[in-house]
């Protein structure tokens, strides 16, 4: 059965450099088995409640502010998956949770910064899912559990955010600068956090992890991952896969829940 993920997808320049995050996500998609379809929930889609996107042919979306020309030539062509997007509905639905199929909704670039990397040839089929940044860590966790039925149909679950994400700290420091002690030391609670299961602490981060207001000013880029972890299953087990930073404020961790 496949694990549910979650992914960095830091910056968006990170498909245009060459570091560790980069390669990770590369390897990450070649090392799983083929999933019949990816559904991403993303850091980059807002909405009051929860929306899924069903278009057939979702196109790529540029949000991707000044960093680099070269990102707005880039097309993630993977189609849609409209029937799934509807299935997820109703599991949502069932689950009690308000929701709603955007047919109209592309790809943005905390789909397809990852996607890219990972299945290069945009073959797999891709569900975006939205977060509610003004709802908590535990309704994204109760989305998660909505959805965890999808494991076990060969459909790939990817929370795609930034494991830290405090965009005032760039002051055009380079890729690969070193992380900050603070970054760092949020950065190791949470993740022992998640290896060691302890769920009301990670529920209750925001209160409990050392800096954990300075390293998201706002939860947006971490609720993706709630959402991963609840759909892998209440006796969820995490896995780190991966841990690098970039520009010195954004750590690249990832993680499998099986
Ligand atoms: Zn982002």
């Amino acid at each position: 059965m496949l694990p549910t993920l979650f992914v960095s997808h830091g910056a968006p320049d990170l498909v245009l450099h060459d570091v560790p995050a980069r390669q990770f996500l590369v390897g990450l998609g070649a090392s799983l088995p083929k999933p019949r379809a990816v559904v991403c929930i993303t850091a980059h889609w807002e909405t009051p409640y929860t929306m899924v996107g069903g278009a057939a042919r979702p196109p790529t979306i540029h949000d991707v502010g000044h960093f680099d020309d070269r990102l707005f030539q880039i097309h993630y062509p993977a189609p849609g998956d409209p029937v799934l997007a509807e299935q997820i509905s109703g599991l949502l639905h069932f689950a009690g949770l308000s929701n709603g199929v955007d047919k109209a909704r592309g790809l943005d670039h905390g789909v397809w910064v990852p996607l890219l990397l990972m299945y290069p040839d945009a073959s797999v089929p891709v569900v975006p899912i939205s977060i509610q940044p003004d709802l908590s860590p535990a309704h994204h966790l109760q989305v998660g559990r909505a959805l965890v039925s999808l494991r076990k149909e060969d459909v790939l679950v990817v929370g795609s955010g930034s494991f830290t994400h405090d965009l005032r700290r760039f002051r055009g420091q380079s890729i690969d600068s070193a992380t900050s002690e603070d970054v760092d030391a949020f950065a190791d609670w949470f993740g022992r956090a998640l290896t060691e299961g302890r769920m009301s602490d990670l529920l209750g981060y925001r209160a409990r992890a050392p800096h954990a207001k300075a390293n998201h000013p706002t939860e947006e880029h971490l609720l993706p991952l709630f959402v991963a972890l609840g759909a892998s299953g209440t006796d969820a087990h995490a896995e780190r896969l991966h841990t690098s930073g970039t520009y010195g404020f954004l750590r690249m961790d990832a993680f499998a829940f099986n």
